[in-house]
């Protein structure tokens, strides 16, 4: 499709968004007496008001009918995180049993590293990406310190190409070989945070299998932005936060995927808890630990209903939309704004790059742009004039127009203000 920056041609597109309308199911902040230009929710997602009132509804359980809410409440508690199996379970590609919702992110990749990454002195190394978000990094370090290896000797790191700003599938498929029969678990995060590039999921999970390793992902940027088929691509395990792209408000449940070959593994060790005990014999407090054989089973604690809830409105939302529709739009969007950010530096000679994959296959949501003028002053232009973006070390700003709730009018918007900027461009 060929572009124009002008406000009716974005208007004409947002005209014909099929889900344009959720636009208004949010809550946006306010800034000048205008609502913000989000560009932040790859970090934290806006509020869908229908999360208002399903938090409202399990506080008011709670006050009007206290424990007996487990049982009675409008949505009972004792089974509530049931409710995520299938709509979820669309969003990553899973069977429904694949799939639950425990905990919080980095901790759900210790307890699934507990089941799945167990050394041995032949097959104990562990491939993940250079410079991976620094929760990844601090969780497969001390992973490692807990069965005895020395970091130095156990983790692999892949490296970018000098000059480069993105990984190559190839230098990856090709660590995998080398590293072979020591190779004990393969885990990167989806899509990288910084950069927005998506790793070819389906392709390295397939080799890490040849070489008999097991193959985890960190899926916090990538689930509710990127087509994922988690079961289908044979991945063993998976998790991610819910407050990204999902919405779910700052610090709420976690989603995790264990592929179903698993499930009845009684071999795999996993620390228990009595929410991973079989369900209709959770509250005879028998003494034996006999886990439910789905991803259910690896829950340990009764969830935080009020953590829940707000992804469960996020989660139906999800499953309205269709993961189709979002990516549809993505593409789109994400399209419109890189040529928005082109016909701007072309037109006030600026010099910013766009370090993002330039192809729709390697990227979701975000583009991250180097800015190699005065970028901490123009990233505090942007927020003050209502623009919210992210700035990262040392000069990247990273801009997400996610679809459920970002119009093309917004795009438009966005170009114009970065023009006004443009003597600190
Ligand atoms: C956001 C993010 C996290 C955050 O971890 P929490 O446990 O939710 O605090 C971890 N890893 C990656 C790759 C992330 O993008």
């Amino acid at each position: 499709m060929k572009f124009k920056n002008t406000l009716a041609f974005a208007r004409q597109l947002d005209e014909n968004d099929s889900i344009g309308h959720y636009k208004q199911a949010f809550n946006f902040p306010i800034v000048k007496g205008k609502k913000v230009i989000y560009f932040t929710g790859n970090s934290l997602g806006l509020q869908p008001k229908r999360a208002v009132d399903y938090v409202n509804e399990v506080m008011k359980d709670w006050a009007e009918l206290a424990v007996e809410g487990h049982f009675y409440a409008e949505k009972p508690w004792w089974d509530y995180h049931e409710r995520f199996c299938e709509p979820l379970s669309e969003v990553v590609g899973a069977l429904p049993e694949e799939v639950t919702v425990m905990n919080t992110l980095t901790v759900n990749l210790h307890f699934l590293m507990i089941s799945f990454y167990r050394p041995t002195e032949q097959r104990f190394k562990i491939l993940c990406e250079e410079k991976a978000f620094p929760s990844d990094q601090y969780l497969i370090q001390t992973q490692v310190k807990l069965h005895g290896l020395n970091p130095e000797d156990a983790i692999v790191q892949i490296k970018k190409r000098p000059g480069e700003h993105n990984f190559r599938t190839e230098d990856i498929l090709d660590a995998i070989s080398e590293i072979g029969d020591e190779l004990a678990l393969v885990l990167i995060g989806g899509v990288n945070y910084y950069t927005g590039q998506v790793f070819d999921i389906k392709t390295i999970s397939a080799k890490a299998k040849e070489v008999g390793a097991t193959i985890g992902w960190d899926l916090a940027h990538a689930a509710g932005n990127i087509k994922l088929e988690l079961h289908n691509w044979d991945v063993d395990f998976a998790a991610w936060c819910s407050y990204k792209y999902m919405n779910a408000g700052p610090g709420s449940a976690s989603g995790a995927f264990v592929h179903k070959k698993h499930h009845d593994n009684k071999e795999i060790i996993r620390l228990g808890g009595w929410w991973g005990h079989n369900k209709e014999r959770r509250f005879l407090m028998e003494e034996d630990y006999d886990p439910i054989l789905s991803a259910n089973g690896w829950q340990v604690s009764n969830p935080s209903i009020l953590s829940l809830a707000p992804y469960l409105a996020s989660v139906e939302m999800f499953r309205e939309v269709g993961m189709d529709a979002i990516i549809a739009k993505r593409n789109k969007i994400t399209s419109y704004l890189e040529y928005v950010l082109e016909e701007i530096a072309k037109e006030e000679n600026a010099s910013y790059e766009v370090i993002t994959p330039s192809s729709q296959e390697e990227r979701g949501s975000q583009l991250s742009v180097l800015l190699h003028g005065k970028g901490r002053s123009l990233f505090t232009y942007l927020i003050q004039e209502g623009v919210i973006i992210d700035w990262r070390e040392p000069n990247v700003v990273r801009l997400a127009p996610v679809p459920l709730y970002t119009s093309y009018e917004d795009v438009y918007n966005f170009g114009q203000i970065l023009r006004k900027a443009s003597d600190i461009l």
